[in-house]
């Protein structure tokens, strides 16, 4: 192979901004003992917080070997226990939040293009919506790449992992093992990389933890509870920090001290006794003529002064010779690598690249300031800077020790460069993977900056290029200095004031679009792309948007009284902008940005569009009252279908003020998430008991305890019960309730095109008083009851769902807008 080829696509597996992390005096120590070995480790799981944070902690800072997680799934389709975040968007919050997590306990990460789809009951379901080869070709490639000495799988093959994503994570680390080795499985990869087989296999046995009377015997254990010295904590002090990063899951966990025992059960290779890695060479003696480089190294650890990092230098030069002069390139890029950020922390080096906005546009012309300064070594020479945007790279003149040196720049952003996307949400993807081109972006867990600098700087004759991306700083009164990454945005951007619209014949709606000018000014014409029978008032609208300014437009939307309309359907609808100035048209995007304070600002760009539903659905009562819960976006998907919604709060919680609503509807887990739920459910019943008509949609079983009080009038049990497959028979059990006649006749059609899964967390047992409607199940099992449960309570009605509403109204799925028109209208059945 190349060697270029091999450098350029090694270095992608790096953190581009890793070179600015403070280092230590203990730091530098303990990298210089993983300079010193060339073990590694691969742990294979299905999502984020299945990996064992022990484990990863204590291979990576203990036995200081080279340790990554692969993450077949980036958690897109869990539930988000920290915003309203769903999907694509609940991935980008978990991917970094792994990110955040092997930071803290120096472990890498990986992913494939597996899409966590949702909850599936076993491999083979997982296996045909994912498409086994395409998953098992990314493992297989994750392992080429990194040429990891033994794996360990968090699950068995055999089931006992429960998720069918789990129970596949551990089969496709079986058989990667081997295909990994093999030439004739996934040839195309030995363009990049070369065949690689691990040494041995083993399962990472969670049963002795689960059960104390698991027979022990077969099973090899390991102390995982070291204290480590240099960074003054235990491991089980680092993992718990780094599981606890885990926020959008709820995963903060206690802190332990002290033993940790891990069992292992092995799958594959030669057998062993007391270790994982017996056996196996993992210091410099794996490459030919390495023993001296252990020697120099283990010479430079026992002369270290902790006072004087910078007097090493000398030695890591004479090491850096070594390194170069090995045959082995895998081992020589890697260790180069590794050495060179020892030099970069021992002189005390520090660099970064600025502007004065977190965003940037094509074209712009934008200042930016680049800063550079080392701290402790003499010999530091700059050499040059080159970034996108300038033409010639700059050249340096001399900077002395401890004195920041500041060269400003402009950048002129090229009028065609791409804005800034993760890469794996550039395409459209179907349920099973992610779409994306480039090969050597597999397994990487994060796009690279759209802009950087590319820095070269000479330690003590070493030449050294790094990259820095253009960031954003500010100061925060509180929280201090903050930084971003700048973003390249389209000229222009669009956003909807809401994410679905519903229209009856009759229905009319005010559609406003909020545009964002992130450049210069600019004249257009705006118009939606609508379907035919949607009448559009105006038709088009002049746009005069200033620099850098936002301007709000409004279209008033109608169903045309003479086309031909299609009763029941979904659409996307987006915008165009013509611009006056080239006579270009363009289809306009929107920035969703996701801010929390555990990770990093991200920013997805996609177009514009809002969700355009056409329905003969029919509405009974329209004054609606709605229980925040968790956070869903029902009330705003009721708003835009033709209901009036009051959110409620405890000042509304007396009979004279709640017997207005036709119907009142609690969030979903309003009893995990809101405290107020146990004083406000005695009106809630007050007010059912008067005539009343309460929906309730889905609680979780494990967190209902937070709120003392029962969710309905009549006892009912929460299970997990869940039907994943949103094709599955719905069976309605009582043909002549006004569920499904009033006021809109419900039919199969109605659950057509829904979207993820049919509801969750069902009730599996329940009073008498409550009589179930609808009976569903996925294929092969035993159908279920309780996915609507339905009580009359003195003159009101009482409605429990654990039918995903959440999904299907923001989709826009008009049968599910139909049914919950029905709930909704319960109370006004009068018997005919
Ligand atoms: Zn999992």
């Amino acid at each position: 192979m190349k060697k270029s080829l091999l450098l350029l696509f090694l270095l992608s597996f790096f953190n581009l901004s890793a070179q600015n992390e403070p280092s230590s005096s203990n730091r530098i120590l303990q990298n210089l003992q993983k300079l010193n070995t060339l073990g590694s480790v691969l742990y294979i799981a299905a999502h984020p917080d299945d990996e064992n944070t022990r484990l990863l902690a204590y291979m990576a800072n203990e036995r200081h070997y080279r340790t990554a997680y692969l993450s077949l799934t980036r958690g897109d389709g869990g539930q988000n226990l920290i915003g309203t975040e769903q999907g694509d968007e609940l991935g980008l919050i978990r991917t970094q939040e792994l990110l955040a997590a092997r930071k803290i306990d120096g472990a890498e990460q990986f992913f494939t293009r597996a899409n966590d789809f949702g909850f599936s009951k076993n491999p083979e379901e997982t296996f045909s919506i994912w498409g086994k080869e395409d998953i098992l070709r990314d493992v297989v490639w994750t392992i080429r790449k990194f040429r990891p000495d033994i794996i360990i799988t968090r699950f068995p093959t055999t089931g006992e992992g429960g998720h069918g994503h789990h129970t596949a994570s551990a089969i496709l680390a079986v058989e990667a093992f081997d295909a990994a080795a093999d030439p004739k499985r996934f040839p195309e990869q030995l363009k990049y990389v070369q065949v690689w087989q691990p040494k041995r296999l083993f399962w990472n046995n969670f049963m002795p933890s689960r059960d104390a009377k698991t027979d022990l015997s077969g099973m090899l254990k390991l102390d995982a509870g070291t204290y480590n010295a240099l960074l003054g904590e235990s491991i089980g002090e680092i993992a718990a920090k780094s599981r606890s990063q885990h926020k959008s899951q709820g995963f903060g966990v206690k802190i332990t001290r002290g033993e940790m025992l891990e069992f292992f059960t092995q799958l594959k290779g030669d057998p062993v006794k007391a270790d994982l890695m017996e056996g196996i060479f993992s210091g410099w003696s794996r490459i030919a003529n390495g023993g001296q480089i252990t020697l120099a190294i283990q010479s430079l650890i026992s002369g270290y002064d902790p006072f004087h990092p910078e007097a090493t230098i000398p030695k890591l030069v004479e090491i850096h010779s070594m390194i170069n002069k090995i045959d082995d390139a895998f081992w020589k890029e890697i260790k180069g690598r590794e050495l060179e950020d020892i030099l970069i922390q021992c002189a005390g080096v520090f660099a970064d690249f600025t502007a004065a906005d977190h965003a940037v546009s094509p074209g712009q012309v934008v200042p930016t300031t680049f800063s550079f300064i080392f701290r402790q070594a003499n010999m530091v020479n700059l050499l040059s800077m080159k970034a996108t945007g300038i033409v010639d790279s700059v050249k340096f003149k001399n900077i002395f020790k401890n004195k920041i040196y500041e060269e400003k720049v402009d950048l002129t952003i090229p009028a065609d460069i791409s804005s800034s996307n993760p890469y794996w949400l550039e395409k459209p993807h179907a349920a099973g993977v992610f779409v994306f081109n480039d090969v050597l972006l597999t397994g990487t867990p994060e796009s690279k900056p759209t802009i950087s600098s590319t820095v070269t700087f000479s330690i003590n004759g070493i030449r050294i290029t790094r990259n820095y991306p253009l960031i954003y700083k500010w100061v925060d009164p509180v929280k201090g200095e903050l930084s971003r990454i700048v973003q390249v945005l389209p000229k222009v951007t669009a956003v909807f004031n809401a994410p679905v619209f519903t229209f009856t014949s009759t229905d009319s709606h005010t559609v406003i679009i909020t545009l964002n000018g992130n450049g210069d000014s600019l004249n257009g014409e705006l118009s939606l792309n609508l379907p035919e029978f949607i009448e559009c008032r105006p038709k088009k609208l002049p746009v005069t948007l200033g620099k850098n300014k936002s301007q709000t437009y409004s279209f008033i939307l109608s169903v045309s009284p003479t086309r031909e309309v299609k009763p029941e359907m979904r659409t996307d609808v987006t915008v165009e902008l013509k611009d006056l100035q080239t006579n270009k048209t363009q289809v306009l995007k929107s920035v969703e940005r996701i801010s929390y304070d555990h990770i990093p600002i991200q920013t997805r760009i996609k177009d514009a569009s809002f969700v355009l539903v056409h329905t003969s659905m029919i509405r009974k009562g329209i004054n609606l009252g709605y229980v925040v819960g968790a956070g869903d976006e029902v009330a705003t998907c009721l708003i835009n279908a033709g209901y009036t919604v009051t959110m409620l709060d405890e000042k509304y919680m007396k009979p004279e003020l709640l017997k207005a609503f036709d119907a009142i509807i609690v969030g979903i887990r309003a009893f995990n998430a809101n405290e107020n739920m146990g004083t406000y459910m005695p009106s809630l019943l007050e007010y059912v008991k008067d005539g009343g008509t309460l929906i309730e949609q889905y609680n979780t079983k494990n967190w209902i305890s937070n709120v003392k009080v029962q969710p309905g009038p009549y006892a009912f049990e929460i299970s997990r019960d869940r039907v994943t497959d949103e094709k599955a028979t719905m069976k309605i059990l009582v043909a002549d309730h006004p569920v499904f006649s009033f006021p809109n006749r419900i039919t199969q059609a109605d659950f057509d095109g829904w979207v993820q899964e049919r509801g969750l967390y069902f009730p599996e047992k329940w009073d008498a008083a409550y009589t179930p409607l609808l009976e569903c199940g996925d294929p092969g099992e035993p159908a279920k009851q309780g996915a609507l449960l339905v009580a009359d309570y003195g003159k009101g009605k009482f409605i429990y769902t654990g039918i995903s509403f959440f999904r299907q109204l923001p989709a826009g799925v008009p049968g599910a807008y139909r049914l919950m028109a029905n709930l909704i209208g319960l109370g006004k059945y009068d018997g005919k």
